[in-house]
């Protein structure tokens, strides 16, 4: 049974009755869901803002089979369904609706909505998540879901015993390239430059992988096919040759954002604004402010590591608050 903190309270500011409220989740990615599990089970009466694409970025995938306890596999969207319910049992409080400006200096942290509303909360637990860049095609946007994805990891098993195409050089294309090349037949890998920007190792194991063939200076002009991925339209930037591959399955990996941008100067963050936290910890540097999910993770990026660090916030939380009471 969770520690009984105090419920909210009230503060007479301006003539308006204003909340504070113990816990203040933003986000509704797994992270953000599992938190409020955790924190609603312990009466910390969570409030959660889900931002504008309630449920994050598994709304965009299809099939999800590596998150345990679906051994049927489940589809993204339902399966964040599953997390919004179970959050919602326990009494998160989950609101529609997208913060654009924090002010975390005081003790009690404010958060400001899109319509203007003012929230107060003792704690925050920022679960805002991460967006995969896209290289910015019609065709690419046309076909996600449908053999275009930005996620090897969660979608390459559908390509087993095919050809896929992967556009990106840093350590994410490596890795995503080097995972596909145990699944695929080939791998085309698309590298805009002469280099890969990825590390020396990761470099040399994609290098060594006899099927993954890399493509220097070649770009992606546009993803062929109808319904589904059926070849991608390739230029070599130095030759202006134009060529065309048969692939099944295209996959974007060139970065990701992590969306950080309304904490920049408050909270400490790496230099691409992926949100630092304490060691073992999801504590950032202000008291009371906690992050997990990929807003603070540009390594492991899955919904369960996501779940999991939400599930440590939620606890940190806990314990903090039950500290200054
Ligand atoms: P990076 O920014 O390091 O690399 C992005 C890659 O995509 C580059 O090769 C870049 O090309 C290319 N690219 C960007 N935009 C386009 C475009 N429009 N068209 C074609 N290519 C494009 O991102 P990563 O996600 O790979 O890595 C982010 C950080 O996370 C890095 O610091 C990385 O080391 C780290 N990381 C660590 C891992 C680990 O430790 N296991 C795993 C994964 C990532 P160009 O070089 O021309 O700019």
């Amino acid at each position: 049974m969770g520690t009984n903190v105090k419920f909210a309270c009230l503060i007479v500011r301006n003539n308006i009755n204003m909340d504070i409220i113990n816990t203040l989740i933003i986000g509704s990615g797994p992270a953000g869901y599992t938190a409020a599990i955790y924190a609603a089970r312990a009466n910390l009466n969570p409030v959660m803002y889900t931002g504008l694409e309630m449920g994050g970025q598994l709304m965009q995938t299809t099939d999800v089979e590596n998150y345990p306890g679906y051994p049927k596999g489940i589809m993204g969207p339902e399966m964040m369904e599953d997390f919004r319910q179970q959050a919602e049992r326990f009494g998160t409080d989950i609101r529609f609706g997208y913060v654009s400006k924090v002010d975390f200096s005081g003790e009690i942290k404010k958060a400001w909505l899109d319509s203007g509303d003012e929230i107060h909360a003792r704690s925050i637990i920022i679960a805002t998540g991460a967006t995969a860049k896209w290289l910015g095609l019609e065709s690419e946007k046309r076909l996600n879901g449908n053999g275009v994805s930005a996620c090897a990891v969660c979608d390459g098993f559908f390509y087993k015993e095919q050809e896929v195409a992967l556009v990106g050089g840093g350590d994410t294309a490596a890795e995503e390239a080097l995972y596909l090349s145990k699944l695929c037949t080939t791998v085309h890998m698309l590298v805009r430059k002469d280099y890969l920007r990825a590390s020396k190792i990761m470099q040399d194991r994609v290098e060594k992988t006899p099927n993954i063939k890399i493509y220097w200076n070649t770009e992606a002009e546009e993803v062929i096919g109808e319904k589904v991925v059926e070849a991608v339209r390739v230029k070599n930037n130095q030759t202006n040759e134009v060529n065309t591959i048969p692939i099944t399955g295209f996959f974007v990996a060139i970065g990701h954002k992590p969306n950080t941008d309304m904490f920049k100067g408050m909270l400490d963050m790496d230099e691409q604004g992926y949100l630092i936290t304490a060691n073992d910890s999801t504590k950032t540097n202000i008291e009371g402010v906690y992050a997990a999910g990929d807003v603070q993770d540009k390594i492991y990026r899955q919904a369960v590591t996501a779940a999991g660090s939400g599930c440590m916030a939620a606890l940190e939380v806990e314990r903090w608050l039950a500290e200054q009471e």
